[in-house]
Formats: C-alpha cells, structure tokens, sequence
C-alpha cells in the first residue's frame, strides 16, 4: 500500500455493523470492542463506534463510572494493519474539527488522519468527566495500550502482556499517544521500545503501569467491584479527583512530549514511505504476529 495513490473505500469488507458492544449494569457503562475474530483490531470503525459509545456513557447521567474490555481471547492486538475491515482510506466525520484525510498527499493523508484517530481521540477520551477501567485480558498490543493508557485504572489478567513492537518491526518510536515514559520508568520505557518484547501483567504492575493483577476467571467481577464503588460515589467528586491528577500529568510535561514525539512518529512514516513505499514498512498483521511468534 502506498499512500500516494489511495485506494478506494468500497474495498473494505466490514464484519460487524457493531465493532463496540455497550451496556449499563448497575450504574456502570460497559463498553466491549467486539471484532474477536480478529483480536479486538482498531479500525476507523471501531474508534469512532467508540467515540460513540463513550460519548453515550457521558451523556448518561445515570452512568458513574465506564469500563472498557474487549470480548474474545484479547484486550486488543492494536491498529488494524490487515484484517477486510481495515479502513484507512474511508472517510468518517471528524471529531475534532480536523479536515478529511483521504484526498491528501503523501505524509498529509497519514498525518491528518492520526492526529485525529489516534493522538486527539486518545486525549478526548482520557479527559472524559468520568472514572474509566480498562480490563485486560491476553494481548495487549501497540495501539492495543492506547486504549488501555488513556483510561484511569488498569487491571488485567494474569495472562495478559503488553507490548509495542512497532521499532522492531517498523522503525518507529512507539505508538502515537507516546504515554511510554510516563506510564514506565524512562529505562524501562527505552526497553519496553527498543527491544520491543513482551511484558507481563505482573512486571508491568512493578512499575505501576497495571493497578491490579488478578487471575483470569476473576477478572470480570474484579473490575465490577470497583466500577460500582465508583459509580456509587460523587460524580463531581470522581471527576475533580481524576482531573487532579491528570493535571499533574500535564505540569509534567506530558501534552508537550507527545506532541514532539507524534511529530517523530510521522517522520518515521514518512521515511518509511520514501525508503520501503510504505508508510509501516510492509508490515502487515500476518507478518507482525509472525515475527512476534519467533521473538517468543
Ligand atoms: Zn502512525
């Protein structure tokens, strides 16, 4: 795929109308990603059916506190990179008053997408005026710990690992939302993206990145204790509380590095496109999962 020359929309084959399942159970939103088949992969459809269903949750005074999983083996195994619902060149309405995507040239295209589905959808929904958990199970991959990052607690599995592959396997500093050195130690963070390997639930717990880990069959009602706690307290108070310290993120410098970091991120893309004629290298999910199999 070049990204000089689009392809047209009407190539992509959708499985689901519905790739985000939501339901309230006792004050508490659940917002499920649904493409099992295919690990929970992020498409344009799914970020902005979650935009939706996020959306929904706020909206709904009767909803105190949000829970975002994903149905099947996998939390998520990260950007659609080739699943028949990969839709890059489909155009959605913008969210947050950026122009489309699709008719740009070269790195244009990429970027104007990115800041919106991935840098400015992430923000939006870490600032949202409620508490939010993600629940990891299994694979937690790249854009995968996007979602799992922008929410406020963490708990996972004792079975799920995280991992952001993409210098390895692509030559670029780490997925777009770079929360890697505020959620790790800086040396830990230069491990996590040089080498690019696996780390388990247990391991990322040691250095806070996961609040809890639990095993696998107690998961679910795990994270439903703690939704209704929250969602039974003050709304107000739940959300002051977590602006506080997202506000401390921010003195921190974390909006700043991110926009440097994003600017990188897209100058590996570009590099890649004018070196490789593709923006990701040729990295397709089939050969990433393949070379995932071999680093163990
Ligand atoms: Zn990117």
């Amino acid at each position: 795929m070049s990204s000089l020359v689009p392809p047209k929309s009407t190539d992509i084959q959708y499985e689901t109308d519905a790739p985000i399942e939501y339901r309230v159970e006792d004050g508490v939103a659940w917002l499920m990603m649904d493409r099992p088949a295919f690990n929970n992969a992020q498409n344009g459809q799914m970020t902005y059916a979650l935009d939706d269903a996020f959306q929904r949750a706020v909206n709904d005074d009767g909803v105190g506190a949000i829970v975002l999983g994903g149905n099947g083996k996998h939390f998520s195994a990260g950007h659609d990179i080739g699943t028949p619902g990969r839709d890059l060149h489909h155009e959605f309405d913008k969210r947050l008053m950026f122009a489309p995507h699709t008719n740009k040239p070269a790195a244009e295209l990429l970027y104007t997408r990115e800041q919106e589905q991935y840098l400015g959808m992430c923000r939006r929904w870490r600032d949202i005026p409620k508490p939010t958990i993600a629940m990891v199970q299994g694979a937690c991959i790249a854009g995968g710990l996007m979602l799992a990052w922008v929410c406020d607690l963490i708990v996972a599995s004792d079975d799920a690992f995280f991992q952001d592959p993409v210098n390895p396997l692509m030559g670029i500093p780490g997925v777009e939302y770079f929360a890697h050195a505020y959620e790790l130690p800086p040396r830990i963070a230069k491990e996590f993206l040089l080498l690019g390997e696996r780390m388990s639930a247990e391991r990322a717990a040691q250095f806070g990145m996961v609040n809890r880990v639990v095993a696998r069959d107690a998961l679910r009602e795990t994270v439903a204790a703690m939704a209704a706690k929250l969602a039974k307290q003050d709304r107000l108070g739940n959300w002051l509380t977590k602006q506080a310290v997202n506000h401390v993120e921010e003195l921190r410098g974390k909006r700043a590095a991110m926009d440097a970091v994003f600017h990188m991120h897209h100058f590996a893309h570009a590099q890649n496109d004018l070196v490789k004629g593709d923006s990701i290298a040729g990295v397709s999910g089939k050969s990433a999962a393949a070379e995932n199999k071999k680093a163990g």
